[in-house]
């Protein structure tokens, strides 16, 4: 591509404003990287927990050590690592529909949750958690975060099962939860209700911290391979990490009640999810950079961003809004342009499965759909708000950045 000028300037520009808060995350991605080194060490990880296995996949050493490796990384007595689940979605539902009950109540206390889950939560006829009599309330968020008065007041007149936490913004404009945040409020529940079980949807938080929701009060939090945890390298698969009477029942609804996680094989070998998990404080740190590029940048420009440029996000996405729908479908497409795979393909609106209006998505990935690779979508409705996340490479995202700046100056002729 060629250079403009003025292009490369706002770049450069954009990094020198960056460059503290950079170095920040690099000590980040370093601290979690010795984080997960050592569980390898630990676990003395060893070619033998590459293999593939077949039929029942009793002893299967490598998804049990995968499992092992990833409570010790995540801080909880018990994880499943598992590419026996598809997505973060079923990560979420099976654990959902593991702890709750006919007649108990689920309070989200972060508002509505991701748009693929308000399916599982209301009553449709396919087996919602509505449609087996379980209950749900919410509390909204408010500006600056977490409404903690209301929370409280909440668990203080209903009784509830299950509190559940979207760290991640999902498709709204606000900022992730921070892990701080996010231990309040798990300090505040156990304070009125200890019985409760806190749940966290981990999707997109994984090493944007020092520390994990579940090593602050957290009992299990559930989330995707193809996202931060795979590394960019895991070809697909979901987790859930927490307490080992509450795994123990997400790995009966997995399986079947039976056998949990005694049975399971996975005949194309476990090298993929081991290097992934190896990888992804790096990739994440990447990711991380990358959203605040893209921040800076069109911050610098007068677009209105979140985060707010030199915050480092709790999660791997910036949010930037256009003026018009036109401006939000170029962009994505020119995200679109600059992806190593299905470059010449250009992104159209669609309804897609799980979510309410049509939404346009730039996904020219190496793993189908995996949004910890450089990948951005916007639905849409008013405003217009353009969601770009991942990045295997931070150079990667610097280029794509130029494509968008590109495309946008054509438009202005
Ligand atoms: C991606 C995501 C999900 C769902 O994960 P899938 O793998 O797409 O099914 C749930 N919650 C949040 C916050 C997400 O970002």
């Amino acid at each position: 591509m060629e250079l403009n000028r003025e292009i490369v300037n706002l770049l450069t520009n954009a990094e020198d404003k960056l460059r503290d808060a950079f170095k920040e995350v690099d000590n980040l991605a370093l601290f979690n990287q010795s984080k997960v080194l050592d569980a390898f060490r630990d676990n003395a990880i060893g070619q033998r927990h590459f293999a593939g296995t077949n039929g029942y996949g009793y002893d299967d050493i490598g998804r049990d050590t995968l499992c092992k490796l990833l409570a010790r990384i995540f801080g909880t007595e018990s994880a499943i690592v598992s590419p026996l689940i598809v997505s973060g979605t079923h990560a979420l539902s099976l654990t959902l529909f593991a702890l709750l009950k006919h007649g108990d109540k689920m309070l989200s206390i972060s508002g509505a949750p991701y748009d693929t889950l308000q399916t599982i939560i209301k009553g449709n006829g396919n087996g919602s958690l509505a449609d087996n009599d379980i209950d749900y309330i919410q509390v909204d968020l408010i500006e600056s975060g977490l409404d903690y008065a209301k929370i409280e007041d909440t668990l203080r007149n209903n009784k509830i099962k299950l509190v559940f936490i979207g760290r991640s913004r999902g498709y709204e404009w606000r900022n992730a939860l921070t892990v701080s945040q996010i231990k309040k409020a798990a300090d505040l529940v156990k304070s009125i209700s200890p019985d409760t079980i806190v749940m966290c949807d981990n999707c997109y938080g994984e090493f944007t911290d020092y520390t994990e929701p579940t090593q602050n009060n957290v009992d299990i939090v559930a989330g995707s391979l193809i996202k931060n945890l795979g590394g960019g390298i895991a070809p697909t698969g979901g987790y859930v990490c927490g307490k080992s009477e509450l795994i123990d029942k997400v790995a009966c609804r997995l399986t079947a009640p039976s056998i949990g996680m005694e049975v399971g094989s996975y005949a194309s070998g476990y090298r993929t999810f081991y290097q992934g998990l190896f990888c992804a404080p790096h990739v994440v740190a990447c990711a991380l950079k990358s959203a605040m590029l893209f921040s800076q940048v069109f911050t610098d420009l007068g677009y209105s961003t979140l985060p707010e440029p030199s915050i480092i996000p709790s999660d791997i996405i910036c949010s930037i809004q256009f003026e018009t729908k036109d401006q939000a479908i170029d962009f994505i497409r020119a995200v679109q342009k600059a992806s190593p795979i299905d470059s010449n393909v250009v992104p159209f609106p669609w309804d897609m499965p799980g979510y309410d209006s049509q939404v346009i998505m730039a996904a020219g990935t190496f793993v189908a759909g995996a949004s910890i690779e450089l990948s951005a979508d916007s639905p849409l409705t008013k405003p217009y708000t353009a969601y770009i996340q991942g990045a295997l490479t931070y150079e990667h995202a610097k280029l794509a950045i130029m494509y968008c700046l590109e495309s946008l100056s054509n438009k202005k002729g």
